[in-house]
């Protein structure tokens, strides 16, 4: 390869220093620790300055590696950055300094994989670009877990305005929930300069489970085209949130039925929403497959803009359970869509009947000739049926390019001409593709006969997926901590349970990267050290960049009372858990709390758990909490935590007098939740204190004997055949 093949920083910084128009540095092949490259240089249109690599896939920025590039006309191609992290606020930067940008610049075919720092909430971003004319194409993004960005298009000074950026055939891959404002996966603007032109374009982009908070994309600018980009099961919309004049079409929303997958959020003025394909999302309110959005009056620069002009039609809509109008509708956001016009949609669905949840008046909404499925119920508007501009009729569907598209309206839905956004056809194709989902059961089974320490070594010895297999009636004690660095699964599946006692502070320690699943075990407290605060399982004590699952099935939890306050679950801040599942578990005899996820405090909406089920477990003796899950804040930037809690029985809960939740079940801020068939006897009061959004909660079919009852900040919360009824302390 022609060109100046470099092997280390300071023979780089030499070819960089003197790159005149035509130059090829290339990087040699081999990892490359904290490699600070700066590329600042003038290339020309017809010959650009090439920073590449030797072999693609062979060349790995590791450490505190990170890329400046700042001048014009310079190409980017074949960077892996991995194992690390930036030192900086960008892994790949299109500015050396406030002063220095970057114009008709490209960055393509690289790769940022899992490149994170240790700590959750140290904030950075992947990609920044300023400057004008820049093209990111064909880059591999995947495993973004810290707070910030994914890729921010900056406008922050004139010189990035009217910027006219391409961002293309990228894949955006797996991005986990964040649990918190800040994991937005594409961002254009910031509200400061929302009303600047930015002029970028998003095409032909792939986006796949990016999950990290309800704003899968933030537009943040005016006169910004999103056109045929795939969403892939991802749990936000495409979010108009500042900035008008955008053009958003011939994109597609995969949902697959996935929890909070989203379409499209409509904000602000003149936007215009067409010939998109939305299939199979239950998003529901700011995560509808079709959200608009009541605006606040006068609004400041930072809230909500009234909708004004705006236009949504030929939009195929199909088995999407959530079409939200004047969502968000409150005191403050008063500001009904005006001017706006629904057209010619098809909104197909045959199972869900009441598709269209109107907040506020629609009558600033223009509807004509949308088709419905004759199930659909039409539209109310101040509780009467709107009259006109909705026609149910049964259509026939064809597949067509593994779409449902309604026979004989070819001018609906995308422009099947154009070649759809895959995993294939988009990143790189050198680079294995990461699926960082967490996975239970996927590896081989490892016997563990009883005795000491023996799961200890059973785990030294095992992989991720894995599944330790433990003997029946056995009986297995731990004098050492276990630590859990990757997925397992520990079980029994004989009708005698083996028995599990231990000597520490806690028997199973989730570290960073490690998720646990519990079957058909007895674990005993009755062999622990006389300590106050120990616990069966807890999470690392340092900041987890990694999400977690813990799931116990059919286990029973006994005599965890050697000490006060001992806990099954111990979690620490800056950790969180994707879900935590309790099913068919026996409590008994405990000092501490069962689940208490409350350790973040800070009230900025940040929280320890997205999904907490409970179903047909036992509580019983129980001294601090059953069940207690904090997110405080009034953020609206997030879907959790959610809360399923069913056929459970709490007995003699909560009576500890170090239980300061004063409680046996307590939820403060959780956004949705659904309780059902719950029974409650001499056991403290159950709290469900309600403070931001329209979080949803319903308890249905409880009774409280000899218990304090429950109560309620807020009459929204929703009872049916509770007794005694439930009161409200406001
Ligand atoms: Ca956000």
């Amino acid at each position: 390869m022609d060109g100046i093949l470099v092997n280390d920083i300071k023979s780089f910084k030499t070819a960089a220093k003197s790159a005149k128009p035509g130059d090829r540095i290339i990087l040699k092949n081999g990892v490359w620790e904290n490699a600070e490259l700066e590329l600042v240089a003038e290339g020309e249109e017809e010959n650009p300055i090439v920073l590449t690599v030797e072999e693609k896939g062979k060349v790995f920025l590791e450490g505190q590696s990170n890329l400046r590039i700042a001048g014009k006309h310079i190409v980017v191609e074949g960077l892996v950055f991995r194992n690390g992290h930036t030192p900086t606020g960008e892994v790949i930067s299109f500015k050396k300094s406030k002063k220095q940008l970057c114009n008709n610049c490209r960055v393509t075919e690289c790769v940022i994989d899992d490149y994170n720092p240790t700590e959750r909430f140290d904030t950075d971003y992947w990609v920044g670009i300023y400057g004008k004319n820049n093209r990111f194409d064909h880059n591999y993004l995947v495993g973004k877990r810290n707070r910030g960005v994914t890729l921010a298009v900056r406008l922050n000074s004139e010189e990035s305005l009217e910027n006219h950026h391409r961002i293309d055939h990228n894949y955006f891959g797996y991005n986990p929930i964040l649990g918190s404002n800040g994991g937005e996966t594409l961002r254009i603007g910031t509200s400061h300069h929302s009303l600047k032109n930015s002029n970028t374009l998003v095409e032909d982009n792939y986006f796949e489970m990016c999950n990290g908070e309800h704003e899968i994309i933030s537009n943040k600018s005016c006169q910004n085209t999103f056109r045929n980009n795939t969403f892939y099961e991802c749990q936000g919309t495409l979010t108009m949130r500042h900035g008008n004049e955008t053009l958003v079409e011939n994109n597609y929303f995969f949902g697959n039925r996935k929890a909070n997958t989203g379409g499209i959020r409509i904000i602000n003025e003149t936007q215009t929403v067409n010939n998109n394909y939305c299939e199979g999302l239950t998003g529901y309110r700011f995560r509808g497959a079709l959200v608009i959005m009541n605006g606040v009056p006068n609004s400041p620069i930072n809230r909500y803009f009234q909708v004004k002009d705006s236009k949504a039609s030929n939009n195929i809509i199909v088995d999407s359970d959530y079409i939200q109008l004047c969502a968000g509708s409150d005191e403050e956001r008063s500001a009904t869509p005006v001017n706006t016009e629904m057209v010619n949609n098809v909104i197909y669905n045959t199972e869900k009947n009441d598709v269209f949840t109107v907040y506020d008046d629609v009558s600033g909404i223009d509807f004509r000739d949308n088709l419905l499925s004759p199930n659909i119920e039409t539209p109310k508007n101040n509780g009467v049926e709107i009259s006109s501009g909705f026609v149910k009729k049964d259509v026939k569907f064809i597949e067509k390019n593994g779409l449902k598209i309604p026979e004989g309206m070819d001018n609906m839905g995308p422009d099947l001409s154009k070649e759809r956004p895959t995993s294939e056809n988009t990143g790189v194709e050198w680079y294995p593709k990461r699926d960082y989902t967490i996975r239970f059961d996927i590896g081989k089974e490892i016997p563990v006969e009883p005795g000491e320490n023996t799961i200890l070594e059973a785990v030294k010895k095992s992989s991720s997926g894995d599944v330790l297999v433990l003997e029946s009636g056995g009986k297995y004690h731990q004098s050492k901590a276990v630590e859990i660095p990757h997925t397992l699964t520990i079980k029994s599946l004989e009708s005698t349970k083996p028995e599990i006692t231990f000597e520490r502070s806690s028997l199973f320690n989730i570290e960073n990267g490690g998720s646990l699943k519990l079957m058909g075990l007895k674990v005993s407290g009755s062999q622990c050290d006389d300590y106050s605060g120990n616990s069966v399982v807890r999470t690392s004590r340092y900041s987890m960049i990694n999400n977690y699952k813990f799931m116990a099935r059919d286990c029973d939890f006994v005599d965890l009372d050697v000490n006060h306050s001992f806990n099954v679950l111990r979690v620490y801040k800056n950790t969180f858990a994707d879900s935590i599942e309790l099913v068919n578990c026996n409590f008994d005899n405990i000092t501490g709390h069962v689940l208490n996820l409350d350790k973040e405090t800070d009230d900025v909406g940040i929280y320890n758990a997205e999904n907490v089920l409970v179903d047909n477990c036992k509580f019983n003796d129980i001294g601090g909490v059953g069940i207690m899950l904090h997110r405080g804040g009034r953020d609206e930037s997030t879907f959790g935590p959610i809360l399923d809690l069913t056929n459970t029985s709490f007995t003699n809960v909560g009576h500890d007098k170090r239980n300061k939740h004063k409680a046996s079940v307590s939820i403060f801020g959780v956004q949705l939740a659904e309780m059902e068939n719950l029974e409650f006897k001499d056991s403290k009061k159950m709290n469900l204190h309600l403070i931001v959004g329209e979080p949803v909660i319903k308890l249905k079919n409880t009774s409280f004997e000899n218990s304090e009852g429950v109560t309620s900040n807020d009459p929204a919360v929703q009872t049916t055949n509770v007794n005694p009824k439930m009161t409200v302390n406001k």
